[in-house]
């Protein structure tokens, strides 16, 4: 409906002689996928939430010409009811801390000079000017950022061991992974529909810290909006000087290319993709060679996800310190989490590293619908794990999660109330790596479908207590033997909802009898 309704606006403001007054911005994602669509209208900063193209004519004569509030239409909370309360006095919004998201929805992502006005591309500059490579990888150690992607890989190290990497003829490659695909994921489309030019001149830092002069970014054909916002990004970055031969007059060339993935989950696994890149079936292949070493066409390549390359410009425009003062010593800045399930406000959040999972369900999230009770939360998506509402205090940073048996993940975050049945979501998230295995190694291809029959076999009421011994070892078997990510983190929903809800799977067993 959005277009639609920048339509709408557009005509209503040329019909009621406004168009000089005001003008229409398209911006990319607010987060609150809940309230949408969703106006704002400055310098009041009025947030109108639910819009349709129908309301357009009403707020540009209420609003724009009257200059009065359309209250029907208003975000309206506690005290402030009648008032209009600032985005950041929100409770969506006030526990958050945008870093990667800074720019979402606030500037037209198809415009240049909109990114340059919030101080981008100064960070390129000053790294080319100013900063040795070397200086510039020290800032990103000295941040404390690790891989937004999954895995928390720390950035700095990864760029320094690309960067002292020998290639056989010097040359090395950046890539930026933005095949999202965990269900309910949809943190790096919304960084590259919202902010595509953060990305952009990160791996053009990049490249200038690890010595590579190409890039490419692998991104899902399932986001045409992305895709087309990135090649408006390149095209208009080309234009200014800013990619391309000789950048800011230093020398230095870098240039990026999009490659586009036909949604394969497995693309997504660091070897398969660069495979894919590569114009070869994407299939993961054994590490090592560790892409730092030998990666794309067999040369030095760095690769992050879409998340991390928008948190770098920040870092070094803030300053490392700054960076790495928010969230926790372990697990510094933020991180982007896509809410979604049975949740009020489903969309998506940052929040500072270590912040409780109670904070992002009860404040942030409002809660469960209809008074439900909250059961659990899943992260990392079919990688990950759930969290019982017994864990609702547990901080969401690398560390706390995963010594309670789940993991940050890219940031998915399914939200299950009092109805769900634990098994069935352990059988989703099966379900579906069960499609997207490649089927190169038999633990994956043979596992994954064996523990989905013993499964079903449960939830169908014909399971037995000894089913719950063979799923345990089974899915220690595929951990242990599956030769990428995929597999090796497929048994985590059902190991952890046995874990956690053990109960639920010996109900289904003993029903029976
Ligand atoms: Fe393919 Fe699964 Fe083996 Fe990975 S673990 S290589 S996805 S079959």
């Amino acid at each position: 409906n959005s277009p639609k309704i920048i339509e709408a606006f557009e005509r209503e403001l040329k019909a009621q002689g406004m168009e000089q007054e005001a003008r229409v911005v398209k911006t990319g994602c607010f987060g609150l996928c809940a309230m949408g669509p969703v106006v704002l209208v400055y310098p009041e900063g009025a947030f109108y939430t639910h819009v349709t193209p129908d309301d357009a004519a009403e707020i540009v004569s209420e609003h724009i010409v009257k200059g009065r509030i359309v209250q029907r239409l208003l975000h309206k909370e506690g005290d402030a009811a009648e008032k209009v309360t600032s985005l950041s006095e929100t409770k969506f919004y006030k526990n958050q801390f945008r870093i990667a998201l800074r720019n979402c929805g606030v500037i037209n992502p198809e415009n240049i000079d909109e990114y340059i006005g919030t101080g981008g591309y100064e960070a390129l500059g000053r790294a080319l000017t100013q900063q040795t490579p070397q200086q510039v990888i020290d800032a990103i150690l000295a941040s404390g950022l690790r891989g937004r992607g999954g895995a928390g890989f720390p950035t700095g190290r990864k760029w320094q061991m690309t960067h002292d990497a020998v290639s056989p003829d010097g040359v090395k490659f950046v890539c930026c992974n933005a095949d999202e695909g965990d269900p309910g994921a949809f943190m790096d489309r919304s960084v590259l529909e919202g902010d595509p030019h953060s990305v952009i001149e990160a791996m053009t830092i990049a490249g200038y810290a690890i010595g590579a002069h190409q890039g490419y970014i692998y991104v899902r054909a399932e986001y045409p909006i992305a895709v087309h916002r990135l090649q408006v990004a390149i095209g208009q970055a080309k234009e200014y000087g800013l990619l391309g031969e000789n950048i800011f007059d230093t020398g230095f060339s870098f240039d990026l290319e999009l490659r586009l993935g036909a949604g394969a989950f497995v693309c997504g696994e660091e070897t398969a993709l660069m495979t894919s890149i590569e114009g070869k079936r994407g299939e993961p292949h054994p590490r090592p060679p560790f892409p730092a070493n030998k990666g794309l066409f067999e040369r030095p390549t760095l690769l992050n996800n879409v998340e991390t390359y928008a948190n770098i410009t920040w870092i070094l425009n803030n300053g490392p310190d700054k960076f790495a003062a928010i969230g926790t010593k372990g697990s510094t800045g933020t991180k982007v989490f896509a809410l979604g399930g049975k949740i009020a406000n489903t969309g998506l959040v940052e929040i500072p590293m270590g912040t409780p999972l109670r904070t992002v369900i009860e404040d942030i999230g409002g809660g469960c619908p209809n008074g439900k009770k909250f059961k659990a939360a899943q992260t990392g998506g079919p990688s990950g794990g759930c969290i019982p509402a017994s864990l609702i205090d547990t901080p969401m940073d690398y560390d706390s999660l995963g010594a309670i048996g789940s993991m940050m993940g890219s940031g998915g975050l399914i939200v299950m109330d009092e109805d769900n049945c634990m098994v069935d979501i352990a059988k989703f998230f099966l379900e579906f790596i069960i499609d997207e295995s490649c089927g190169k190694c038999s633990p994956c291809r043979i596992g994954t479908k064996r523990l989905y029959d013993l499964l079903t076999k449960i939830t169908e009421g014909n399971g037995t207590l000894e089913d719950l011994t063979t799923i345990e070892e089974l899915c220690e078997h595929i951990k242990q033997s599956a030769l990428c990510g995929l597999g090796q983190t497929a048994p985590n929903p059902v190991l952890s909802t046995l874990h956690h809800f053990r109960d639920e799977y010996i109900a289904h067993v003993v029903e029976k009898r």
